[in-house]
């Protein structure tokens, strides 16, 4: 999943994106209200992490933007200030949820999370296709009866996949979610995880549920392989 950081403390901003990373999250960061709302309109992301105070265009400004612009990415706003007239404000102009700083990790994760799930409504929040489950809440995955363990970023490449189930999806936009947009190694790791991937939740089941579209990217069968 893709995540933008807009913080302007760098400091804050470099730990959340260690932290977030580390929970195998796709982070990108920016460091002012301007480049934010731009990379905010040239990416897709799942979810937008926006402090209030920025330089040069405010959070609020950001996230009202947005949405007059008919962008419905998940936002959660970060302030420094308490009080429920800064959390009535940010959520009238169409932020999904608030945070008041300090903030515990924990809790800034979790809330991530709920935004994700939130965020496709028409999913259920475990993830299934046929026998194949993922829960993205719990970090369990399981293959009928059998519980399949996955490393962060096997994790969240099989989340993707099952988000966008029977979809062709491309290498590149694996790669812009899974890693993240400025991912300068070689694309072919994305290759390299999907084999990863197969002989955990496929090869030993006898199944094909992570299909290679040749040419085109792969695809996650719906029935489970
Ligand atoms: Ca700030």
């Amino acid at each position: 999943m893709r995540v933008l950081v807009v913080e302007d403390e760098k400091g804050l901003a470099r730990a959340l994106q260690r932290g977030l990373s580390a929970e195998g999250f796709a982070v990108e960061l920016a460091h002012d209200g301007r480049d934010g709302l731009f990379l905010a309109r040239e990416n897709d992301y799942d979810v937008i992490v926006l402090d209030v105070m920025l330089p040069s265009l405010s959070g609020y400004r950001v996230c009202r933007t947005l949405r007059a612009e008919g962008n419905w990415v998940p936002i959660l706003m970060l302030s420094a200030k308490d009080g429920e007239y800064d959390q009535a404000d940010g959520l009238d102009i169409g932020a999904d949820d608030y945070l008041t700083k300090p903030f515990s990790y924990v809790v800034l994760v979790a809330r991530i999370r709920a935004l994700l799930r939130r965020g496709a409504p028409a999913r259920p929040s475990v993830l299934t296709a046929g026998d194949l489950e993922l829960d993205p809440s719990a970090r369990t995955v399981r293959r009928g009866a059998v519980d399949v363990a996955l490393t962060a970023r096997e994790f969240s490449l099989l989340e993707f996949l099952m988000r966008r189930r029977d979809e062709v999806v491309s290498k590149l936009d694996i790669l812009q979610h899974v890693w993240d947009a400025h991912y300068d190694g070689d694309p072919n790791v994305v290759e390299v995880y999907v084999g990863y991937l197969r002989r955990k939740i496929d090869t030993p089941f006898g199944r094909r549920a992570l299909q290679t579209v040749r040419g085109a990217g792969y695809r996650l069968a719906g029935d489970g392989g």
